[in-house]
């Protein structure tokens, strides 16, 4: 999602300083993969890469609890599914530092609360822009919205494809991961998990 704030955090990233051993690190990573870091089109690319780091890990300075903050009491009557469909998002594998490229499903069954819903979004992004593996990207966020909504379910499902099953290893570019974490009424009733995977277009 391109908000005018997580711009405004791109430029702020562009203008960080980095640290000459950071620097080095990635010259060397560029010298093990067999080219030369001091050739001109590789000049700048350790700072480039030092920032875009920083950038794909940007969940680390946050806690992504802190949106479900603000949370409405009004529901306003409404006892059935919110769900946010498709998410998209990326998010770098722990094994290979390789990107994870997918979508997010999530649903929740609300209780006493609801939350604006570009919230759930920043929940999920919160916790992809660090290093991951899927299944844990999808227990943190299931995770999140149970404690901190209090809602009678949670269902989040998550379909993804990994940089490092598809530019290398297996090299299998179709392959597409999906997990799910169902919790509350979705893992205890049938037909509420129906619905909601039925909603989720899954
Ligand atoms: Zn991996």
């Amino acid at each position: 999602m391109n908000h005018p704030a997580s711009e405004e955090r791109t430029l702020e990233l562009e203008k960080i300083a980095v640290p000459a051993h950071v620097e080095e690190a990635i010259r060397t990573l560029i010298r093990w993969s067999g080219d030369d870091p001091e050739r001109e089109g590789l000049f700048d690319t350790p700072k480039r890469v030092a920032r875009a780091w920083k950038e794909y890990c940007e969940g680390y300075a946050e806690d992504p609890a802190y949106h479900l903050s603000r949370i409405f009491h009004e529901v306003g009557g409404y006892d059935e599914i919110v769900l946010l469909k498709g998410i998209p998002f990326q998010s770098h594998c722990e094994h290979h530092m390789a990107p994870i490229t997918g979508v997010a499903h999530i649903g929740y069954l609300p209780g006493d609360y609801v939350v604006g819903i570009s919230k759930l979004a920043r929940v999920l992004h919160g916790f992809a822009r660090r290093l991951q593996v899927q299944e844990r990207l999808t227990a943190e966020v299931a995770d999140c919205i149970w404690d901190n909504l209090h809602p009678r379910g949670v269902a989040v499902v998550i379909e993804a494809t990994h940089g490092c099953m598809t530019g290398r290893g297996v090299r299998t570019p179709d392959v597409v991961m999906k997990t799910s974490r169902m919790m509350g009424v979705f893992r205890d009733d049938e037909k509420s998990r129906k619905e909601v995977l039925r909603l989720m277009g899954l």
